[in-house]
């Protein structure tokens, strides 16, 4: 006899910011009964190997500045100061663990139910776990979100490649390399650089291009590309890939070894090499294109604007689709998901919500570099190619903030603070805003709120400066 699924309103398959975001919406405010499954660590990538402990590191390498800076300012700090990466990265631990178990505190206090286990559709409307135990039991519901993200890419084809890591190793390490490669150019490449050569590793970075971050405003990636150099870090341009890692030593970091040899034949030993090269979508163990669930060419699934995949009834959101591959995103897309599902109904919810979606446009984002990159809207190019070059006007600025003013001219170089406004039209509506400095992750959430809204470059004029900060150039930019 067939076994008999266990029947739920919605079965979440995901237990990250979007899966989560979107089961404690539909069961916490809607009562719906919820399943949610996750195979890993509760809390997903944002928790156990992404934003979180990448901010705390970030956090960890400004403290770090922060005592070079002081000795500028007349404290009597010894440089060179020692610090215990091991027990800092203990106690890092620790706290992705305090998150864990709160992600699945609230889970519970909201009646979720929680499974740990590995989903795999079996129909369009039935789910079978195999969970850790090894036993397996089917689930079925009307509706089912596809949460389940994704994982760092290695390369292909370089013969030696798996003795790097990814962004995921990052956070075993223990005993800092001396010597660290990281090959990418994206968001991760650029963090988690910045903090290692933030706390004395040697970093050499490998691009394929003049600038890393080539998806950001120019000015963005020549300033942070040439602030990263200014910093010693070694960043070999232009890259044309590795022929192959060879394995000299084995062991932790501090006496690993490795030897890169590039397509050009030039080779570097380092102590850590960490591929950053992008992400892929998690589906292979899932299977939805079993079911009919339409995938993009890189594997991502296919929604519309409501998160609706091919299929009736099954959903995805987050980072297996691809779209702002960001946590308040997927947090964000899960709710709306949620609310258009359950929240028309309820009492707490309302017919508005019939037509619940996220809105994808001007979404800001930060990069957590030396220093900070704060972005929402459209670069200058963009802007040129859609608008037209005479209807855009951009308004930049180029600062060394006052903290500095105490700092030998060699250190200023290396905290510039450079702030664009790319505007639209004749009523100047700003499209894009582009921040570099330091508090610029703090800065632009407030000014996100007013780039969304639709805010005028007259909008920012009419706003009284706040002084002495870095932002009010903001609001005085000719
Ligand atoms: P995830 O959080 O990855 O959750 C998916 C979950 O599904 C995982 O827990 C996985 O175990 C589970 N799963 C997969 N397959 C199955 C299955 N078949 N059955 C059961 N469970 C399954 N974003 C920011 O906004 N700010 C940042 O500062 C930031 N920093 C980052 C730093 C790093 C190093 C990385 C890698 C990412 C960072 N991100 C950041 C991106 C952010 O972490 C992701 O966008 C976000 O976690 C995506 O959420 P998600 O719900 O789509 O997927
Ligand atoms: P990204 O897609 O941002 O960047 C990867 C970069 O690596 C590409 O831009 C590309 O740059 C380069 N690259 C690709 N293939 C190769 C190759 N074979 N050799 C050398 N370089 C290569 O991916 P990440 O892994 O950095 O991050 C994934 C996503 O996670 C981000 O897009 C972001 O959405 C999210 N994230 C967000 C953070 C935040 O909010 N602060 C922090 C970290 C991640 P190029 O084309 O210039 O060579």
């Amino acid at each position: 006899m067939a076994p008999i699924p266990q029947e739920y309103d919605f079965i979440v398959i995901g237990g990250g910011s979007g899966g989560s975001g979107a089961a404690r919406r539909a069961s916490g405010w809607y009562g719906a009964k919820t399943l949610l499954i996750e195979n890993g660590r509760s809390g997903g990538t944002c928790v156990n190997v992404g934003c979180v402990p990448k901010k705390i590191t970030w956090n960890f390498a400004s403290v770090s500045e922060m005592l070079k800076d002081g000795v500028h300012y007349g404290y009597d700090i010894p440089q060179g100061i020692k610090f215990n990466f091991a027990d800092f990265k203990k106690k890092r631990d620790d706290d992705v663990k305090r998150l864990n178990a709160a992600y699945e505190r609230n889970w519970s206090r909201e009646n979720i139910d929680l499974v740990h286990g590995t989903a795999i559709f079996k129909s369009t409307n039935e789910v079978e776990v195999t969970e850790k135990d090894g036993g397996s039991a089917l689930y079925s519901a009307p509706h089912i979100l596809i949460a389940t993200g994704g994982y760092p890419v290695l390369p292909k084809g370089i013969p030696g490649a798996e003795h790097g890591i990814s962004s995921d190793g990052f956070f075993d390490i223990e005993e800092l390399p001396k010597k660290m490669a990281f090959v990418g150019a994206g968001y991760i490449a650029v963090e988690l650089a910045g903090v290692m050569a933030a706390i004395g590793v040697e970093v050499h970075m490998f691009i394929r291009g003049e600038t890393f971050l080539r998806n950001f405003d120019p000015m963005v990636q020549h300033t942070l590309t040439q602030r990263y150099e200014d910093a010693g870090i070694v960043i070999h341009k232009n890259h044309k890939g590795f022929k192959e890692v060879v394995n000299l030593k084995d062991g932790k970091p501090g006496e690993k070894s490795l030897k890169l040899i590039g397509e050009d034949g030039t080779e570097l030993e380092v102590n850590e090499l960490l591929w950053a090269i992008g992400r892929n979508p998690e589906i292979e163990q899932l299977d939805p294109a079993k079911v009919g669930v339409g995938l993009k060419p890189k594997g991502h699934i296919k929604v519309d604007e409501y998160q609706n995949t091919s299929v009736k009834g099954i959903y995805a959101l987050g980072d297996v689709t691809g779209q702002a591959e960001l946590t308040p995103v997927a947090i964000a897309a899960g709710r709306a998901l949620s609310n258009r599902l359950f929240g028309v109904k309820h009492p707490k919810g309302g017919e508005h919500l019939a037509n619940a979606k996220l809105d994808y446009s001007n979404i800001p984002t930060v990069v957590f570099a030396h220093p900070t990159v704060g972005t929402i809207g459209i670069t200058e190019p963009q802007a040129i190619d859609h608008y037209g070059k005479d209807n855009v006007k951009v308004y930049h600025t180029r600062f060394t903030s006052m903290f500095y003013d105490f700092h030998p001219a060699e250190e200023k170089k290396l905290s510039p603070t450079e702030y664009k406004l790319v505007c639209e039209g004749p009523d100047e509506r700003i499209v894009g805003m582009h921040i570099l400095g330091p508090g610029s992750d703090e800065i632009m959430q407030g000014f996100g709120v007013a780039v969304k809204m639709g805010a005028k470059k007259r909008d920012f004029d009419s706003c009284v400066a706040i002084h002495p900060t870095n932002a009010e150039e903001l609001v005085t930019l000719k």
